[in-house]
């Protein structure tokens, strides 16, 4: 598409943004796999929409407030990234304009609140553990509260799972094949500790030692996906910190993984863009790390027969690319037939902070998927994201379906604990 962005007056995004903006060709090809288009159901909520619209503020054409609407809709899910035959980089578009649309626009106080409470809490899991909690008894007086809020407390579980300490280093069991560190994330230690201790359960058995630096904190992405630039940088630098002394990063939560991933751009024109660029090459997913290992031990048959459903985390499928290696790794295990959901490139609505911040759409998408679970038969729904493993255990639960809901490394751990 032709432009007329000024990069350098733009600032250090201005470039992949200006890059982005002309390698779209205008040909509709994502439109079908966007979500949102399918819920709003008009250009601006596409992804060709959404680039003319920030092409156009980029150039001085169109103020951000007209824009913000169609821009605050966009789940961020990247389904428009492999849909486009030009390979226009969305990513490098979305959070950086979120970034410069911050410092322009005005919030009603609700929403300043709303925001300023997530952004404090989620990424603390000490803080979001007490927010957690006093949201529980908040619950019953909900309807009190104005709709934005009522999302958040929707959200909240019933009950917390107990605190699970970590330790800083855990050690391989018989002969070691590698060395890890484990991001051990933030909502995910509170909502279900359990994902970790599964992670690290399946790591060691398999000869790899795997170590949890205490100095580790969020990795950013909340802050980066909502245009908090500055949180998102200083988490970031946290983590080079934290995790320079291994070989690989392994993450088990897609948003993580994936915001990882983007520390070179969040980092862009800094002294530590060199620095993210190395960083994030050492990141991976638990589930691409055991399949790169190789041999594994093998899985005892429990002669018993269970359907999985495998739901694709937007950020594990279109952010990194990982769509074989789960379910390969679920495929192995004795008994298990690994089926597709329809509309798999749907994302669920979970979407980091979606589910506060467009309640009506992340709901009416959560719906679909949990129908869509339930629809293929399955007693057990894997997943790779605390977010979408959240959202679908609501919204299953309202369908009374009964379906399980367990992260991929969960469904591994518990089949070779079956010995
Ligand atoms: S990121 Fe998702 S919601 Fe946003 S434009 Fe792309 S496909 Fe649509
Ligand atoms: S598929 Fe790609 S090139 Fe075509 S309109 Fe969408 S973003 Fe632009």
């Amino acid at each position: 598409m032709l432009h007329k962005i000024d990069a350098e007056k733009v600032g250090p995004f201005g470039e992949p943004m200006a890059e982005a903006v002309r390698s779209c060709v205008h040909c509709g090809f994502c439109l079908a796999a966007c979500p949102t288009y399918g819920e709003l159901g008009q250009e601006l909520d596409t992804p060709r929409g959404r680039i003319v619209l920030m092409k156009e503020v980029l150039e001085g054409g169109l103020e951000v407030e007209e824009a913000l609407p169609h821009l605050d809709a966009c789940l961020g899910c990247l389904a428009c990234e492999p849909a486009c035959p030009s390979g226009v980089e969305y990513r490098n578009l979305i959070s950086p304009f979120r970034t410069l649309a911050e410092e322009k626009r005005s919030r009603p106080a609700s929403e300043k609140l709303r925001r300023f409470m997530v952004l404090q809490s989620l990424p603390y899991p000490g803080r979001f553990r007490v927010a957690a909690t006093m949201g529980k008894f908040a619950k019953p007086f909900a309807n009190l509260l104005p709709k934005s809020m009522r999302a958040m407390m929707d959200l909240l579980p019933s009950s917390l799972p107990p605190k699970q300490e970590l330790q800083e280093r855990y050690e391989a069991k018989g002969e070691r094949r590698a060395v890890v560190a484990l991001l051990a994330g933030c909502a995910q230690q509170v909502l279900d500790p359990d994902i970790n201790a599964a992670t690290i359960e399946v790591l060691t058995r398999q000869g790899v030692e795997v170590l949890v630096p205490k100095a580790q904190g969020c990795c950013g992405a909340l802050s980066w996906h909502v245009g908090d630039h500055r949180a998102a940088q200083a988490f970031a630098r946290k983590n080079l910190d934290a995790f320079s002394e291994v070989d690989a990063i392994i993450t088990n939560a897609a948003g993580c993984g994936s915001g990882m991933h983007e520390y070179p751009l969040i980092l862009r024109g800094t002294d530590d863009e060199g620095r993210a660029t190395e960083f994030a090459k050492k990141v991976v997913d638990v589930t691409v790390f055991l399949r790169g290992l190789g041999d594994l031990e093998e899985i005892p048959d429990s002669k018993k027969e269970v359907t999985i459903a495998y739901h694709d985390a937007c950020h594990l499928s279109n952010g990194q690319g990982v769509r074989d290696e789960p379910r390969e790794l679920l495929r192995r295990i004795p008994g298990v037939t690994v089926v597709e959901l329809r509309e798999a490139h749907l994302c669920c609505g979970s979407a980091g902070t979606y589910n506060v911040d467009q309640p009506g759409i992340a709901a009416s998408l959560g719906a679909q998927k949990a129908q869509a679970v339930v629809a293929t038969g399955a007693t057990v729904v894997a997943s790779g994201n605390i977010g979408c493993l959240t959202q679908l255990k609501m919204h299953l639960e309202r369908l009374d379906s009964g379906v399980q809901v367990r992260h991929t490394v969960q469904v591994l751990r518990d089949a070779w604990d079956s010995r």
